[in-house]
């Protein structure tokens, strides 16, 4: 019997395209002392919500009672500017309190956030704070580095493939994340520092029931509302606990949403204040004894970490990192023009970017044709004043020339052609970004490049191609990229969108052919790389693929994604060392790679290491694989591990995900039997006969 259940596994594995996903780390807290009695801090992002849309900030039109009475105990800051209209960059200014050019985090093509940063999280934990955090969004995944410093970073999303672009997949709804927030805080030692991040507002718009209902046409103020009905949940908790009093709470956004003004439909490409002007609500603890008010001035969101350790009285070593100072400045003096910038046309187009400078009356924005506007007469920023106002625009380009300057980084950040893996990519394609790396280089910031104002047509209608690829509507796409590559045709996102269109509809060759253009105008891109060696891979040509493979890795060590396809062609030519080699390398860039995970902890199953696959296929599972052959997999790995209860568990997963998997149903009457549950393996027993005629054999008292 023994030696009939070892030779079932390996025979019924698929190894089929799963979901991937990212994680949930919970790591023991850290034992440092804080101040007895210091008060915890909350920190809120609500992902894409432009101050004109909440009730406090006088928007009759949205329901926000929550955010509304934390308002009235706050001091409201009613110009808080954002320094880059993009979710990673700008979550990555605030909690460093550092501009994006310096820090290096400017846009979603380059690396994650390089290891001398210092963030508030680290901060906060060196003065003893328990540090947790609740993301919820794939865009910020613990990969980009922004985990460093929190005990528990929840950043758990069932994300797609590059396959499979289910955006449902790669953001998680408020209420769960605001689930996950009570879980942490109901445990935290206290003081503690807790950054909760909400994407709702985010597009696609869809807000739940009954918002859905009540924000009809109106869905981003239904999700705002929405998103706003679970904070309650956050700030009566608080209260229930006692905590809300002497809590610092932070309310903030990372950028806004256009809606359609000055023909920008989301955010990112352009940095007017319609992306750029965020809410700014900052309750202090009781302890400072500060009063509700309101601030005019305009101020950066990067001061958010030096305004807290201010108000907490606490010195740390990251104030010297810090770039701008507390909101709350002891002398009264005035606030420094708000600086903001995109790199989003340079770096995915090639078109120039854009940095401006605000105060509480003007807008510069630096540009090809630079502007200027009057935001006092002209909030819409509608009219531009640059011809009329010369000397206005002469002095805050002076500023914003100076303030580039004066925290310039130590050295040029080195323009290594790294890019983002094509699934990490793909996902962010999801979620509404182009994530490419455009053929330009560090030195073409200074010679003539477009401006992406006389670029908005051509803009939009790549962002159109792009859903319309990813809703199968080919035809459309097409006509869209012809028109572009009218204009330009030298954009090499052209055959790159064809190439993955054609991939979708199964036309490796076609895809091949394009991913080849594409490489022609911009040989560096190793998105193109890892798509050309998947199509080659489809054509059964291994061998051209790996070399494309190798290239890719050349520009972008960290393309994880092409490490898992190396995997998969060594797994394929049989040369399991060589698999394994790969997935490691996968899972050292990546370690929340569920099908890395899942496909070493197979490769360790027929390697005989049960120890290993017991831990690979279990992570898999956690992160999501959730696959029957896998947990009947991980099954035998416990049962090899005498971990007996644990394996009934799993084989009880597997028919759980399909009752039909005959080989669970044996394996999990094997299991009974050795565990002395004779009648429930007897049941199984004739369940797995009756499934699969040549498991009889195996049914006790039958001959064999
Ligand atoms: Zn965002």
């Amino acid at each position: 019997m023994d030696q009939a259940s070892s030779a079932l596994p390996l025979t019924v594995m698929a190894r089929r395209i799963a979901i991937l996903l990212s994680a949930l780390l919970l790591s023991a807290p850290v034992a440092a002392q804080a101040r007895r009695g210091a008060p915890s801090i909350v920190l809120i992002t609500i992902d894409t919500l432009r101050a004109d849309r909440i009730g406090c900030y006088g928007y009759q039109q949205v329901k926000t009672p929550a955010m509304d009475a934390l308002c009235r105990d706050s001091i409201v800051f009613d110009r808080g500017i954002a320094q880059v209209p993009l979710t990673w960059p700008s979550h990555a200014a605030i909690l460093t309190g550092t501009y994006p050019f310096w820090n290096g985090v400017q846009d979603f093509t380059g690396q994650p956030l390089r290891p001398g940063v210092d963030t508030l999280a680290e901060a906060m934990k060196r003065h003893g704070y328990a540090t947790g955090a609740v993301v919820s969004s794939f865009v910020l995944d613990r990969s980009f580095g922004m985990a460093r410093g929190f005990d528990s970073y929840y950043d758990a999303f069932k994300a797609s493939t590059f396959l499979e672009k289910d955006i449902g997949l790669v953001d998680r709804p408020a209420g769960e994340s605001v689930d996950e927030a009570l879980k942490w805080l109901k445990r935290a030692r206290r003081p503690f520092f807790f950054w909760l991040h909400l994407y709702d507002p985010h597009s696609p718009y869809n807000p739940p029931e009954p918002f859905r209902t009540e924000y009809r046409g109106r869905p981003y103020d239904g999700e705002i509302a929405y998103a706003d009905s679970q904070l309650a949940r956050l700030f009566a908790w608080l209260k229930r606990a006692g905590l809300y009093d002497s809590t610092l709470i932070v309310l903030t956004s990372d950028h806004g949403e256009s809606l359609g003004e000055h023909g920008e439909r989301e955010h990112g490409f352009f940095i007017y204040n319609s992306t750029v002007h965020v809410p700014l609500v900052l309750k202090p603890p009781a302890s400072s004894r500060l009063k509700p008010r309101r601030e005019a001035a305009a101020v950066e969101t990067i001061a958010i970490p030096a305004t807290i350790l201010g108000l907490l009285g606490i010195r740390d070593a990251i104030e010297k990192q810090f770039q701008a100072p507390s909101m709350l400045p002891a002398g009264g003096e005035e606030a420094a023009p708000a600086y903001s910038q995109t790199m989003y046309p340079f770096s995915s187009f090639g078109w120039s970017p854009l940095h401006s400078l605000e105060n509480s009356q003007y807008h510069y924005i630096e540009a090809p044709e630079a502007e200027l506007y009057d935001l006092h007469s002209d909030p819409g920023e509608q009219h531009n004043l640059a011809a009329e106002q010369p000397a206005v625009a002469a002095v805050l380009k002076q500023r914003l020339e100076e303030r580039l300057q004066q925290f310039a980084p130590p050295q040029r950040a080195q323009d290594s052609g790294a890019s983002l893996s094509p699934d990490t990519a793909a996902k962010l394609r999801a979620l509404g970004y182009l994530a490419y790396h455009a053929p330009v280089s560090a030195a073409m910031l200074n010679s003539k490049l477009a401006d992406p104002k006389a670029k908005l047509a051509e803009f939009n209608a790549i962002l159109q191609a792009t859903d319309s690829i990813q809703l199968r509507d080919f035809a459309r796409a097409r006509a869209l990229l012809e028109k572009v590559r009218e204009q330009d045709p030298q954009m090499y996102l052209i055959p790159f969108l064809l190439a993955e269109g054609a991939m979708l509809r199964g036309d490796a060759a076609a895809a091949a052919a394009e991913f080849k253009k594409t490489l022609e105008l911009n040989p560096e891109f190793d998105q193109a790389m890892t798509g050309l060696a998947r199509a080659l891979h489809a054509l059964g040509m291994d061998d051209e693929a790996r070399q494309w493979l190798d290239k890719a890795l050349q520009f972008n060590p960290r393309n994880y994604r092409a490490w898992y396809q190396i995997a998969w062609i060594e797994m394929k030519q049989r040369r399991e060392e060589a698999a394994v080699g790969a997935l490691e390398k996968v899972l050292s860039i990546q370690p929340n790679f569920g099908l890395a995970h899942r496909d070493l902890g197979m490769l360790r199953i027929s390697q005989q290491d049960y120890p290993a696959a017991v831990q690979h296929l279990a992570r898999a599972a956690q992160l999501g694989v959730e696959e029957a052959p896998l947990y009947n997999f991980l099954g035998i790995a416990y049962s090899r591990t005498n971990r007996l209860p644990k394996a009934v568990e799993s084989y009880r997963k597997a028919l759980a995900g399909n009752p039909k998997l005959a080989e669970a149903r044996l394996n999990l009457a094997y299991a009974y039997q050795q565990l002395g549950r004779s009648s429930e393996a007897r049941v199984e027993y004739q369940t797995a006969c009756r499934l699969e005629a040549n498991f009889c054999k195996y049914v006790p008292g039958s001959q064999r």
